[in-house]
Parts: C-alpha cells; sequence; structure tokens
C-alpha cells in the first residue's frame, strides 16, 4: 500500500500515518489529511479507470490513450444572464441608440471600446463554462494536454522522464473568497505543466488518478 499526501504529493512514510485516527501529517508540507485519503493503490485507480465518472471519459486510440473530462461549469447559470444583462445593456446604450437614431456619434462609440472588449472575454468565458474540456493523451514518452473548446484549445506537451511528482494545489479565487481553485502541477516538466482542473471532486480525482496510473506504467516499462 502506498501512501501519498494529497496536498503536495509527498510520499508518507509509514511513521506519518496513524491508522486509528484516520490521520496523516506529511513530513513535507507538514499538513494534516484523513490517512484513508491519502492511499493510492493501484487497484484503486484501476477501478475507477475502469469505470469512469460521468463528466469523464477515456479512450484507446493507435498510438495514445485519451483521458478527458468536461470542464462545464456551473457557474454558467450566472454567468451566462449577468453577460447578457451587462452587455447588452451596454451595448445597446452605447450603440444601440446611435443605430436606431441613425447618427454616429465618435466619442461615444470610443468610449464604447472597452465594452466591446469586455464583452468578447464575457462571452468567450460564457463558451468555456458550457463547451469547455480537458483532453490528455498519454503515449510512451508523455503527453499532451489541451484545455478549451475544440480548435481554440491551449495546449502543453510534456515527458515522462521529467516529470517528479503529480500533485493539487489550492487556492482561494481571486474574484471569491469561498470559491476554491484545484490546479493540476506536473513538476519537473518543462515548461511547467499547470493545468486548471474542475470543480467536481469525482472529476478531478478521474485525472488525478489516471495520470498516475499511466506515470506508474512508464516507471515499471522503464
Ligand atoms: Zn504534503
Amino acid at each position: 500500500m502506498k501512501m501519498l499526501c494529497p496536498q503536495c504529493g509527498s510520499a508518507l512514510p509509514p511513521e506519518a500515518v496513524n491508522i486509528a485516527t484516520d490521520l496523516a501529517q506529511c513530513p513535507e508540507c507538514g499538513r494534516l489529511n484523513q490517512a484513508s485519503a491519502c492511499i493510492v493503490e493501484d487497484e484503486v485507480s484501476q477501478n475507477v479507470l475502469r469505470r469512469p465518472p460521468p463528466g469523464t471519459w477515456l479512450r484507446q486510440e493507435a498510438d495514445a490513450i485519451v483521458i478527458g473530462v468536461t470542464m462545464r461549469s456551473r457557474a454558467a447559470w450566472f454567468h451566462i444572464p449577468f453577460t447578457v444583462a451587462w452587455s447588452g445593456g451596454s451595448l445597446y446604450g452605447i450603440y444601440g441608440t446611435q443605430i436606431i437614431n441613425g447618427s454616429f456619434n465618435l466619442i461615444l462609440s470610443l468610449f464604447g471600446i472597452p465594452f466591446l472588449l469586455g464583452t468578447i472575454f464575457l462571452i468567450k468565458t460564457a463558451i468555456y463554462m458550457l463547451f469547455g474540456r480537458q483532453e490528455w493523451h498519454l503515449d510512451e514518452d508523455g503527453g499532451t494536454v489541451f484545455n478549451g473548446v475544440g480548435r481554440f484549445s491551449k495546449h502543453w506537451r510534456f515527458a515522462w522522464k521529467d516529470l517528479t511528482r503529480i500533485y493539487i494545489h489550492t487556492s482561494r479565487s481571486d474574484e471569491d473568497e469561498d470559491e476554491i481553485n484545484f490546479k493540476l502541477i506536473l513538476e519537473g516538466t518543462s515548461p511547467k505543466v499547470e493545468v486548471i482542473l474542475p470543480k467536481h471532486e469525482d472529476r478531478r480525482q478521474f485525472i488525478i488518478c489516471a495520470l498516475r496510473y499511466y506515470h506508474q506504467q512508464w516507471q515499471r516499462r522503464k
């Protein structure tokens, strides 16, 4: 049975774990965790991989294993009405009235440019919240992660041989104090791979389990 700190990904030595109280203190980062949450057995990962939770997928392609997760977010329920109200209101007030009156106002039109840019940003975010996905294409040498919408995905490539540690970094969101962001970090890779994970716990665990599992497989092969 192997145990890893879920906060920083370090291996936990037996003396760091107290089974009776179900607590484990990480010697690396000092944080306390539920001992049961630190267990990473191959079987655990394999079970998750055999039955990917809703919103995730795993498929074998000719030369790669593809694991993916939808980045659809419940925040869309708030974000989309907000975009419609904010963009609709400001653009109507600035440009709509000019069109209706058939008179061009240069100052007002220039004044509206930040609102146009804001609208583009809000719409891009809305599309990501509805259709965003993250896919990892894992092959013998490493993997490529795609994050985004269709052809507009950003992607990063990494090699298994550079990878030293896989862990989640949690931080408070800048916009909302109560919101927590989960960032997956592949340490040792260059440029360093850092991607935001879904808020949904099952989906997040699926990605992490799958990556650790295939990394282990690679270590065994070499
Ligand atoms: Zn730790």
